[in-house]
């Protein structure tokens, strides 16, 4: 049934071209979450209490609802579980405080199944939430530890609202605050060793990680290839 601006649970339905989708392409995508192997242990069916909406903060800042998600989940909505992959998905911070459902649902894990799908696949929402990402995808990925506080800038944390415009303002008085070593470094706050970031490298190669990096930033995953490449001569290691 198409979706209209009537429908309760519907938010736009011109959501990133939600309209114009094959059925059979939605079907394809919301399968590969269904058959996840953590699924059917995150979704339970929905009382429909409100207890997850409670908890969540996200629901208190967005039009976002846990309820919807399991509720879409549990009818197993195609339609609307693919609209909710162009943008309530992207709503989650993932705090998990829904886990306090008293059916046992966790509208949060079956959140972060919905966005692996939509990362892996290049889905345009995936590639939009994660565009302002690029730098600390970058640096995590390239140096194994944190961003360092000169990176918190307004287009790199675009989830912060005008808090982080608040800090990257004021880092100079926020340093004379607070003493930790850490909020004085300009690069990072301790040094990983390159056999653990080469470690590290592997796992994501192993597991797909990289491959979600590519679909979501092309640039960003030719660069960590080159690096990593580098350090695998280095420590002697072929893959
Ligand atoms: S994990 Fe997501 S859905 Fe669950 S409470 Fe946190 S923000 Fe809300
Ligand atoms: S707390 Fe659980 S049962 Fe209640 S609305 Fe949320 S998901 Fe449904």
């Amino acid at each position: 049934m198409p979706a209209t601006t009537l429908d309760p649970y519907m938010k736009r339905d011109h959501v990133a071209g939600h309209m114009d989708v094959e059925r059979e392409e939605k079907e394809r995508l919301i399968g590969q979450v269904m058959a996840d192997s953590r699924f059917g242990d995150y979704l339970y069916g929905c009382y429909e209490c409100g207890i997850c909406v409670a908890a969540c903060p996200s629901a208190r800042f967005y039009d976002f609802s846990p309820r919807r998600i399991a509720q879409a989940a549990a009818r197993r909505d195609i339609d609307l579980m693919f609209q909710q992959m162009q943008e309530d998905i992207w709503e989650c911070s993932q705090c998990f405080s829904c886990l306090r459902c008293p059916r046992g649902n966790n509208p949060g894990g079956v959140i972060t199944i919905m966005r692996e799908v939509a990362v892996k696949e290049g889905l345009h929402s995936a590639k939009d939430a994660l565009a302002g990402y690029s730098r600390i995808i970058y640096k995590i990925m390239s140096t194994g530890t944190q961003v360092s506080p000169d990176m918190l800038q307004p287009d790199a944390f675009p989830d912060w609202g005008p808090e982080v415009k608040d800090v990257s303002e004021n880092l100079d008085l926020w340093r004379r605050m607070l003493p930790p070593e850490t909020m004085h470094t300009t690069t990072t706050g301790w040094k990983v060793a390159d056999r653990t970031l080469v470690e590290l490298y592997v796992i994501w190669l192993e597991t797909g990680a990289l491959d979600m990096i590519a679909q979501v930033d092309q640039g960003i995953h030719m660069i960590l290839e080159e690096i990593m490449e580098e350090k695998l001569e280095e420590e002697g290691i072929e893959i």
